[in-house]
């Protein structure tokens, strides 16, 4: 685990290093839990965009995409549940002055038994080897057994509070605390306050007088700009159901515990999909949209065995399905992405409040109905941490030397090809111009001529980028490069002709596409 949460530290200042994120206005000492794209962070985070988006809307003809406002009518989210109940148990320790999600505290206690319970089971594989029967040694190891017992215990409890009738519970939330012995991380006591709800929603002013000013949020969530504007899409673009609407934007959220990067900001973007469905058919629906995001996320060749789906046991009282899928990020299995089944909850509630007759006239039934939505929720910013920490490196060479590899998928690249001159001079920097100018036009080159070869391959390696083209005397002479590849650092010659011809399809997100038909 400390190896584990070294790598991580690593990939965080590598992040920085090599232009791809920089906490918030830096030279003040960041902004908690905000953070800035770099030269390379924005195109490998345009790169998903444009992943996520085309695999949506390209690939879909029933999927169209919008781009609502961040500020929204205040109603909206009372309409949608956010102002009363956009909340997050928080518990400070008196000690420490640290503040934490009381939720969270209790989640990671049932992750420590299920881990104590996890390091028997690898304990015994080892010893026993093939002959282990795991179901067996569940059903009868004493400390298996315990810790299963403890966890079950608490899950029921932590169930209990979670579920109260008017809401969560929360002083059954810090019995728990104080009967599980939980201490706090940093002061190792048990001196904690009460558990108090927090509403997470960033709010201003709209309007200049003071009297006249109206309070508005920053947008939690893009989904609601997606459900205010159904009406607007299914009549203007004359949809019919089944049908999504797509969007990518900003979204606010005032996290009490904003640690582990960019994993928990308090400004992050979402790739949201709402798809209107009729009532009835939620179910296989959302069985669909589990299985088409599942592939969309192993179509990028990290292996299927960092990935989990996590199916909800707490659903939201609108909810009739919920899953989250998770990513083996150096701490762990975490969400990078949410599908949930949200019955017509918000398209009701929408036109509760504003009046408005929020409905879909189905011909084949020859009746009107709220459509029922499957949503699939995704942050950029997670699914920029996973592709790091999956792609990063520190790579014994078989001279003894180490490198610093990003093996990004080449589609989501910042850079796809590096032109390099030799030496600065015979016309060998012109030359690598001219191939640049051929090929700027197809995807993103970058010209390097500063310090030798092997430190510029060595930079491009820092970023990821897949391809070098190195420009030497006999270039001059035949019009060949050579051509060498980051993962296997492969040299060999090619033709300067036929460049474009190997690497733009394998850089281009099409490749990517062309696997989830
Ligand atoms: P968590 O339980 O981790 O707070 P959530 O269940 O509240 O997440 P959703 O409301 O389902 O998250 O949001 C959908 C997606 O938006 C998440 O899967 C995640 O990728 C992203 N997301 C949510 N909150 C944040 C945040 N504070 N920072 C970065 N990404 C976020």
């Amino acid at each position: 685990m400390a190896q584990q949460e070294d790598v991580f530290k690593k990939i965080v200042s590598h992040c920085k290093e090599y232009g791809f994120v920089f906490p918030s206005s830096d030279i003040y000492d960041g902004l908690g839990a905000v953070y800035d794209y770099g030269q390379n962070g924005v195109e490998l985070k345009n790169n998903i965009k444009q992943y996520w988006w085309q695999s949506m809307v390209l690939l879909h003809e029933n999927i169209v995409g919008i781009d609502a406002a961040i500020f929204m009518h205040p109603t909206t989210w009372k309409a949608s549940g956010h102002v009363d109940a956009f909340n997050d148990p928080l518990i400070d320790n008196r000690d420490s002055k640290k503040r934490y999600r009381a939720d969270v505290l209790i989640e990671e206690q049932m992750a420590k038994y299920e881990d104590k319970i996890q390091k028997e089971i690898e304990k015994a594989k080892k010893k026993f080897g093939d002959s282990f029967d795991e179901a067996q040694f569940r059903a009868t190891n004493a400390r298996v057994l315990e810790n299963q017992e403890k966890y079950d215990n608490l899950h029921h409890r932590f169930q209990t509070v979670m579920n109260a009738e008017g809401g969560i519970d929360l002083d059954g939330m810090k019995q728990i605390i104080l009967d599980e012995e939980i201490v706090c991380p940093i002061s190792g006591t048990r001196n904690w306050t009460d558990v108090r709800q927090f509403n997470l929603m960033f709010s201003t002013e709209m309007g200049a007088a003071a009297e006249g000013a109206s309070k508005i949020y920053l947008r939690p969530e893009t989904a609601q700009g997606i459900f205010v504007n159904y009406l607007n899409v299914q009549k203007t673009g004359r949809m019919k159901l089944p049908f999504g609407i797509a969007q990518i934007g900003k979204a606010f959220r005032n996290e009490i515990v904003a640690r582990q990067f960019i994993f928990r900001m308090r400004e992050f973007e979402q790739m949201e999909m709402q798809f209107f469905i009729q009532p009835g058919t939620e179910l296989d629906w959302f069985a669909k949209w589990k299985e088409t995001r599942m592939k969309w996320h192993q179509n990028l060749g990290f292996g299927a065995e960092n990935y989990r789906f996590h199916d909800h046991d707490k659903l939201a009282h609108y909810a009739n399905a919920a899953t989250d899928i998770e990513f083996h990020m150096p701490f762990g299995f975490k969400e990078v992405e949410g599908i949930h089944s949200r019955t017509n909850f918000d398209l009701s509630q929408h036109a509760k409040y504003s009046g408005k007759k929020i409905e879909y006239f189905d011909p084949e039934r020859n009746e009107s109905y709220t459509p029922y939505v499957i949503e699939t929720s995704i942050g950029v910013d997670r699914m920029f941490l996973s592709i790091m920490c999956h792609s990063y490196e520190e790579q014994k060479l078989a001279d003894g030397q180490t490198r610093t590899v990003l093996h990004l998928p080449a589609a989501l690249a910042p850079v796809k090809l590096a032109v390099f001159p030799l030496t600065k001079k015979d016309g060998m920097p012109e030359k690598a111009q001219e191939i640049i100018n051929d090929l700027r036009f197809h995807f993103n080159c970058k010209y390097e001529e500063k310090d030798q070869i092997g430190k510029r391959y060595r930079r491009m390696d820092a970023i990821g980028c897949p391809f070098c083209v190195t420009v030497d005397q006999q270039t001059l002479e035949d019009n060949t490069v050579t051509l060498r590849d980051r993962d296997t650092m492969e040299q060999r010659r090619v033709a300067i002709a036929d460049l474009r011809g190997i690497i733009e399809d394998k850089v281009s997100i099409t490749s990517l596409l062309k696997n989830l038909l």
